[in-house]
């Protein structure tokens, strides 16, 4: 007996140091996109083989695909500076670990795993985003289980993960040892999750919760795991299953993205020149002219530029005396921006005209 516990508790800890030697490791590959969130990583959840929660007519696979790719739809339409990545994008079974992997190669700044709910009972509804973290009650620990199931359709996952058993409570107590430097990042972005899914949606608040994922627990930036909505329940199944109630989810879930990257970005705006002095290339960039045109100005934020400013490209803004200055376009040629500044005067913009940055300052 006591033999077996040493022998698992040697596990425990050799899993343990893994986990944290591959975290300290993809680290130092961060740092580079520093200040702007330009890759985020989607995750459909199960896939191929593995269906994940199957309801009355659906299947979370198949819900979690059309929900991912439209979300990555929004993002590349309104954010055309981001890259979008998907771990699948379509009906193909992709590890738990690979999913993983395929965000710290990527070198993304945000991962989101979405997944849909089940449970014994067709009565619990709603929606919850996880961040990795110790679970606070058996509820969150059954969600973990549920999702980490899915090695069970890995072949090689006692490799992959250790001998980690996704049904043993206390596989989760080393889990729980895992601090991630991107928890407070990653928190804030499940907010504005709920807070989109709740207020905007109007689906039942779970709240922001947290428990060991192992989709979760290997990358290196804010990543969360959204849950939107129960299977097991027929009203919400339908919901779920249905292309309004799709397009809901995605659009919430693309708005959250879209208020955390203007908050981040806002937050680590840097000071002075916008490159570090590390790459050539990059110095040749920062001091480049850049030509964009001035829209309007304005005392107050606009709350959702692309689609205040629709039909225009590449919406951004700069403060001057109080004042925000939006912007179009971005060009190296000023004759370029000469010409869209022509076209941008008959689309109602009387008063636009042409401004110069380099370095992100206006010349
Ligand atoms: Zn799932």
């Amino acid at each position: 007996m006591l033999k077996l516990r040493l022998n698992s508790e040697k596990r425990a800890i050799l899993f343990f140091l893994i986990l944290i030697s591959n975290f300290i490791f993809s680290n130092d590959v961060k740092a580079q996109n520093k200040g702007k969130i330009s890759t985020v990583v989607i995750d459909a959840g199960h896939g191929g083989k593995d269906p994940g929660a199957v309801g009355k007519k659906a299947k979370e696979k198949d819900i979690t695909l059309s929900v991912a790719k439209m979300t990555g739809d929004y993002i590349k339409q309104h954010c055309p500076d981001v890259k979008v990545i998907y771990t699948r994008s379509n009906d193909t079974f992709v590890s738990l670990l690979r999913r993983a992997q395929i965000a710290n190669e990527k070198n993304a700044d945000l991962f989101i795993s979405i997944h849909c709910n089940a449970n014994a009972s067709t009565q619990p509804c709603g929606v919850e985003t996880f961040v990795m973290g110790e679970h606070r009650n058996v509820a969150n620990l059954e969600v973990a289980k549920l999702e980490n199931a899915a090695i069970m359709y890995e072949e090689n996952a006692q490799e992959d993960y250790n001998n980690f058993n996704p049904n043993s409570t206390e596989a989760y107590i080393m889990l729980n040892f895992f601090q991630s430097e991107y928890k407070n990042a990653s928190l804030t972005f499940a907010e504005h999750i709920q807070n989109q899914l709740v207020n905007r949606v109007g689906r039942k608040d779970r709240g922001v919760q947290q428990a060991g994922f192992l989709v979760l627990y290997k990358t290196a930036m804010p990543s969360v795991l959204v849950e939107i909505g129960f299977l097991s329940n027929p009203a919400e199944e339908n919901f779920l299953n249905s292309k309004d109630g799709q397009t809901y989810i995605a659009s919430a879930l693309f708005r959250a993205f879209r208020d955390y990257k203007n908050a981040y970005e806002k937050e680590n705006v840097t000071e002075g020149p916008a490159y570090e002095n590390n790459n050539s290339n990059k110095i040749v960039d920062a001091n480049k002219v850049i030509y964009k045109v001035q829209i309007e100005s304005r005392s107050k934020k606009v709350d959702n530029p692309s689609q205040h400013y629709k039909g225009l490209n590449a919406i951004d803004f700069y403060e001057h005396n109080g004042q925000y200055k939006y912007t179009a376009g971005a060009f190296e040629s000023k004759k370029e921006a000469d010409e869209y500044c022509k076209d941008i005067k008959t689309k109602g913009y009387a008063s636009a005209f042409v401004v110069a940055f380099k370095n992100g300052i206006r010349l």
